[in-house]
């Protein structure tokens, strides 16, 4: 390989994370992988063993069980995707059970032989298990890529949490920015993107900072979840009592009509002034409704102010309206 110095006057860091893999197994890419070697697999698996129920493992179960794959996911935690409400996560849970997939919650790997191809299970009653299964794909986490760049040497503080960076992304050296994956946090491609464009304009002179107020989170399973702003157990941390509101799409003549009725908007609003906290979608098409939540979270607009809002009918968008509606109590359809 050859070197080459180039001189900058100003140095942004975007390297962004890669996988963890478990203590005791690396990734070999043949039998133990990670999601890069999951989306190039030389033919589709007879069988896939999930390692981590978070949003990648969850993402991957349902790709692979719509094509063929028996899948199996093992989490340590009580639930799939820990970080959204129970309701939500239930409903994915149900729909992925329907599909095929195993999904063994309270349950740790504890260990893996490559050589016979097991993986060694133990439940939160101490039950051991083994398992075989063409791919283990380890989905454990992400960590940031801070190795080997001289971040000690330039003054640059960093953790293995990520480089730490201010609210204009510059870091502990004023002349070098950091943003996306490698500064920890929300590891979204929008996030980094956004974090990417406010680092740009500081390292050329302008004034800009991050707004993290209203981030959307968006999980392609079947069905989609996506959220944005608060969940409900975070609401209710915050300000103790809540309004929430629902509307399930099984009561969405557009839902109804596409064969795929399971899930549900649910909008958390704050008593205090109304003001709307936090939006959880489950069902088809969440990761594009979500988008009418974030703008009424980066607008900071309350539930009442969308009370005579006119929304088109038959369509999904109205579940969000006629969810508003059910937090104040005006719901004409739930
Ligand atoms: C399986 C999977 C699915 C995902 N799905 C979604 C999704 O649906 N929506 C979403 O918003 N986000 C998703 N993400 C997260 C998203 O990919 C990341 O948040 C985003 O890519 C972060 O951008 P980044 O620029 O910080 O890092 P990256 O996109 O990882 O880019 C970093 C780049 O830096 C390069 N690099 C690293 N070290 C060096 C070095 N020393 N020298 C030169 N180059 C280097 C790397 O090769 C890489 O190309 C997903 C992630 C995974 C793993």
């Amino acid at each position: 390989m050859k070197n080459e110095v180039i001189e900058a006057s100003k140095i942004i860091i975007s390297t962004g994370s890669e996988p963890i893999p478990l203590p005791f197994a690396p990734f070999d890419g043949d039998w133990i992988i990670h999601s890069g070697h999951a989306m190039s697999l030389p033919s589709i698996p007879d069988s896939l063993l999930i390692v981590g129920g978070g949003v990648i493992g969850c993402e991957f179960a349902s790709i692979y069980s719509r094509m063929g794959t028996k899948v199996t996911v093992i989490e340590m935690g009580e639930k799939l995707l820990p970080e959204e409400d129970d309701d939500i996560t239930s409903i994915l849970h149900g729909e992925l059970k329907d599909q095929g997939v195993t999904v063994h919650i309270s349950t740790a790997v504890k260990n893996i032989n490559a050589a016979s191809k097991t993986v060694f299970l133990e439940n939160s009653d101490g039950e051991l298990e083994e398992m075989h299964a063409d791919y283990v794909l380890v989905s454990i986490g992400r960590k940031p890529r801070v190795n080997e760049m001289g971040l000690e040497e330039n003054d640059i503080d960093f953790s293995r949490l990520g480089i730490s960076v201010d609210d204009r992304m510059q870091t502990s050296n004023p002349s070098i920015y950091a943003c996306g994956d490698v500064i920890g946090g929300i590891q979204l491609a929008h996030v980094a993107f956004h974090e990417g464009r406010v680092a740009a304009l500081n390292a050329c002179g302008q004034f800009a900072q991050v707004n993290y107020r209203a981030i959307p989170r968006c999980i392609y399973t079947s069905p989609e979840i996506a959220s944005v702003g608060l969940t409900e157990k975070e609401a209710r941390q915050k300000y103790g009592e809540i309004k929430v509101g629902e509307f399930a799409f099984s009561a969405s003549g557009k839902a109804v009509l596409s064969n795929k009725p399971a899930g549900k908007v649910k909008v958390l609003v704050n008593p205090q002034y109304n003001e709307i906290v936090g939006f959880s979608i489950v069902g088809q098409h969440a990761t594009e409704l979500i988008g009418q939540g974030t703008i009424m979270l980066h607008a900071e607009i309350t539930a009442d102010m969308m009370e005579d809002l006119v929304a088109a009918h038959p369509t999904l968008s109205e579940s969000i309206h006629e969810a508003l509606l059910n937090s104040v109590g005006q719901a004409v359809h739930c």
